[in-house]
């Protein structure tokens, strides 16, 4: 059945050469959309950079605002804001105490400063 044989071959291929073609297809707009997806990426990354030196630069500018206080025993401008908390009584004023810790290293002490709204 030599004629049937080659017919049924060339279907076969045919057949399976369709399929290919479909996979290749897929892969295909897979791949697209992968691409698409990294470049939405890209720019999310982008954005995100440009924000986190935005945040850099707030900090920054805040600590050259916020220079060292002066410690009340070694009346250097050495003391280290290390913590704000509300007052404890007129917080509803928006007071605040502040922890410092004196930087200079023959003094080394903390002390606090209530900070009115
Ligand atoms: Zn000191």
């Amino acid at each position: 059945m030599e004629p049937f044989d080659s017919i049924e071959k060339l279907i076969t291929e045919h057949g399976s050469a369709a399929i290919l073609r479909e996979h290749i297809a897929l892969l295909k707009e897979q791949m697209t959309a992968k691409d698409a997806k990294i470049k939405e990426l890209e720019v999310l990354l982008k954005h995100t950079e440009t924000k986190l030196d935005d945040y850099k630069r707030q900090v920054d500018r805040f600590q050259d605002e916020k220079p060292a206080d002066r410690c009340p025993f070694c009346r250097r401008t050495t003391g280290q804001l290390t913590k704000l908390d509300p007052h404890p009584v007129f917080h509803f004023q928006g007071w605040k105490v502040a922890h410092y810790k004196c930087s200079n290293p023959q003094c080394g002490k903390t002390y606090d400063k209530n900070l009115e709204g």
